[in-house]
């Protein structure tokens, strides 16, 4: 469930079957999550989250509910922005180097930029969008070399290699970008 706070926005309750204690965390969009015993009501919930409001201040980096909604609302425009550019641009290489992939999906997860599954789908994080195009160029055809290895073996990156001979560099110049939206 989610509670309307205003002092902290939006704070997602989470209900733990496994948990007695109380938990607080934030989430990457900096909003506050609480985890609580799995019987507990949206009263206690409320009440809960009034005993710590001087703890949860000091100690977690929960971000103001007008930076939350921005994140939200740059999120939505990076995804529409990744849809309608990063398939076709996965597409167009593939086809330039004769792989082929059997589905391509959009991720927003915070730790990657891309992945290839053994089923052949390959994952591209719509934070691609914010890198320069040479490093998201450098993504792609890493994942498509991964339809072939599924590893990161000499033979892989020698696979990278011929399509983008700057590729340690490229390696090296995302590594100054997070995912993260
Ligand atoms: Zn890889």
């Amino acid at each position: 469930m989610i509670i309307q706070d205003k002092e902290f926005g939006e704070v997602l309750v989470r209900k733990n079957p496994l948990s007695q204690g109380l938990r607080f965390s934030v989430s990457t969009s900096g909003r506050l999550q609480m985890s609580v015993p799995k019987y507990t009501s949206t009263f206690l919930a409320k009440r809960f989250l009034n005993q710590n409001r001087d703890r949860i201040r000091e100690n977690l980096p929960v971000k103001d509910p007008s930076s939350q909604r921005a994140r939200d609302a740059k999120k939505k425009l990076l995804a529409k922005k990744a849809k309608e550019y990063l398939p076709y641009r996965l597409e167009y290489y593939a086809k330039l180097y004769g792989y082929s992939y059997d589905k391509v999906r959009l991720s927003h997860a915070g730790t990657r930029w891309g992945s290839c599954s053994s089923s052949r789908t390959i994952s591209l994080n719509i934070g691609l969008m914010q890198v320069p195009e040479i490093l998201r160029d450098y993504v792609i055809l890493h994942e498509l070399a991964h339809l072939n290895h599924m590893d990161h073996s000499p033979e892989f990156w020698t696979e990278v290699g011929s399509h983008d001979p700057r590729y340690k560099e490229h390696r090296k110049k995302l590594k100054m970008f997070t995912p993260g939206v």
